[in-house]
């Protein structure tokens, strides 16, 4: 089996990615630490509106570095509108990064704080491309909500999450996975930042409008661990834990954060 051209680990991982990636170092990195003091209220920001249906939830697959919940979106059923944005983005799927312990596992930080998983729900710019992977490299092809995530009590509502991944233990295992509203695992409050990023992994491109809320969620420690149990590797090869996932903060580089609160 080849091994991939990146990771999160030694000569594969994020400080060497640019030697295949060079917009690696380019202009609007994801993710970033939100420095609370230098963000600023935009009182034009309209409220994030999600609606998703349950019935769009289609797969989880393991995709060697993380697992992911597909959605389908061949149709405007699980949509992304309002926020920072002028078009109707169509959600294609959710995965989670987290990290060795529970101190860190968080993309984005907050004042230099780290959380210890985080949650994004990708979605593209169904209005105006064709599909996922014409959107993905286009400024305004993608729209990702990042929710933070920090260890305390259980969390129910991703009981059904954690329940699948025993049938996607090992890397391009696939299940089927139906009947899932993600909105389940937003935050209470409505208030958010944004800003113009990147994909956080290869490759890497500048085309998304992050939306990270400022209101964490828990999830409990035993609920986190079993991430980590997750492989990297295909069935049958030497047993590789996904331990962590997470890109460190990259340089702001002159970019306004915007709140809407
Ligand atoms: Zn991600």
């Amino acid at each position: 089996m080849a091994s991939p051209d990146w990771g999160y680990d030694g000569e594969n991982g994020p400080e060497h990615w640019g030697k295949l990636y060079p917009i690696t170092n380019g202009n609007n990195q994801s993710p970033i630490d939100i420095k609370t003091s230098e963000t600023k209220h935009d009182p034009a920001l309209k409220p994030v509106s999600v609606s998703y249906n349950p019935a769009t939830a289609k797969e989880i697959v393991n995709v060697g570095h993380s697992f992911h919940v597909n959605f389908e979106d061949s149709d405007n059923r699980s949509v992304l509108k309002g926020g920072p944005l002028s078009e109707s983005y169509r959600l294609r799927q959710f995965h989670f990064h987290w990290g060795i312990t529970d101190d860190y596992g968080s993309e984005h930080l907050v004042d230099g704080a780290k959380f210890s998983a985080e949650l994004h729900l990708v979605h593209w710019n169904s209005a105006k491309y064709p599909s996922f992977a014409d959107a993905a490299s286009h400024a305004d092809g993608l729209a990702i909500v990042g929710v933070l995530v920090k260890v305390g009590q259980a969390n129910p509502k991703l009981q059904k999450v954690l329940d699948a991944l025993k049938a996607v233990k090992t890397k391009n295992k696939q299940a089927p996975f139906t009947d899932f509203d993600p909105s389940a695992l937003l935050p209470s409050s409505p208030d958010y930042w944004t800003y113009f990023g990147s994909l956080t992994h290869p490759p890497l491109h500048e085309s998304v409008t992050w939306v990270i809320f400022k209101e964490s969620i828990s999830v409990s420690s035993e609920q986190l661990a079993q991430f980590r149990g997750l492989l990297a590797n295909a069935e049958g090869d030497r047993e590789v834990p996904i331990k962590h996932n997470n890109r460190p903060p990259q340089p702001l580089k002159g970019r306004t954060v915007r709140a809407s609160f």
